[in-house]
Formats: C-alpha cells, structure tokens, sequence
C-alpha cells in the first residue's frame, strides 16, 4: 500500500505532481487546499470564515483540518496521497495518533524544493490561469511565511525522523522531469 506526502512551498508544484502521480497509482488525492476550497462554494457561515482566511493567506484551524482529513482518510483503503497536510507540529501529532490508531504508516515523503524568485512567476501565471482569490504577490508572501513558520518545521521533523522514507525533489525543473524523478523512487 502506498501512503505518500507531498511537502513544498507554496507554487512549487507538489499539487500538479500528486494528481499524476495519483492516476497512476489509482489512489485518491487529498488536497486539503482543494477541499477547502469547494467549501467556500457552500456559501454558508463556515465558507464565508473560510474564504476570508484563505484569501489572506493564513492557516486554517487545525481542528478543521484534522476532521476533515480523518473523515476523508478512513475510506483510503488502497492508500492516499496527501497534498497540504499535515502544515502543522498540531496535525503532525494528530495524523501519527490517527495512523498509529489505524495500524497504518507513511511509506513515501517527498520534499519539492524551489527558488522564492520561481514561486512569484509560477502564482502569477497560475492566477491568471485557475482564478484562486489567495494567488496574488501580497498573499504569496503571506502564505511563504506561514510555510517557513509552520510547514517547514513540520517536514525537518519527518527528515530528521524518517530519513529512509524522505525524498528532496527539485522543483525547479519542467514538470515531467520532475514526474520521471518521483517515478523512479516509487518505482513505477
Ligand atoms: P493550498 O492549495 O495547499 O495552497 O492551500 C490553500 C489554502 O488553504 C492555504 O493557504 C490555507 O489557507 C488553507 N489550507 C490548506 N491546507 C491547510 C492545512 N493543512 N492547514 C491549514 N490551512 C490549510
């Protein structure tokens, strides 16, 4: 079973390459940026909370998270692809509790990695492209930030801890270059 996280920076492409890598796999992508988003659709108290929060760049509640993403992750049974989660040391705890709990484990980390020069180019030419209210310069450097403070500390803990599973991957490079890469690791 393959139970795989996609850690990276804002922009870096962790999105793009979990959805291939998920077809080939035929194992369900989560991406919690994706779901809250479809939230916000809703148009109810709680997508109006969301929205303001995503729109400024900042984290979303980790209980939010946690019940989403245990709801989500017990109809996994061939594994899953995390896209987003955990972004904090909170989550972090809550999903090694919740896969402790489940007899379940993380089989493959991968770390993309990116220059801050080529993120600002990559969400202004996507923001044209998928219309997200938090792709803009003034939310990207929000969002950097919360990756630095947070996120960042959440991946250091999973290569210090567990190096035989941690991948860095270059995110610099063209998106197949980069698929073949991971390919190769997953061996597939
Ligand atoms: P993403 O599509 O992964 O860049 O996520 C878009 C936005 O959704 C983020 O800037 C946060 O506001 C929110 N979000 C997504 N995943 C999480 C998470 N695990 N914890 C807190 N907020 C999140």
């Amino acid at each position: 079973m393959n139970n795989i996280i996609f850690f990276g920076p804002p922009g870096a492409g962790k999105g793009t390459q979990a959805k291939i890598i998920s077809k080939i796999l035929d194992i369900p992508h989560l991406s919690t940026g994706e779901i809250l988003r479809k939230k916000t659709n809703q148009k109810d108290a709680l997508a109006l909370e969301l929205n303001e929060i995503m729109n400024k760049g900042q984290l979303v509640s980790d209980n939010i998270l946690n019940k989403i993403i245990s709801e989500r992750l017990v109809e996994c049974e061939t594994g899953f692809i995390l896209d987003g989660y955990p972004r904090t040391l909170d989550q972090l705890n809550f999903l090694n509790n919740f896969l402790g709990q489940n007899s379940l484990k993380i089989n493959f980390i991968f770390n993309i990695m990116i220059d801050f020069i080529k993120i600002e180019e990559r969400i202004i030419k996507r923001s044209s492209e998928e219309k997200r209210g938090d792709d803009n310069i003034e939310t990207i450097k929000t969002r950097y930030t919360a990756y630095i403070d947070s996120t960042h500390l959440v991946s250091e803990n999973y290569r210090k801890n567990s190096k035989e599973i941690f991948f860095e991957i270059d995110g610099n490079n063209e998106i197949a270059e980069i698929t073949s890469k991971i390919k190769k690791i997953l061996k597939i």
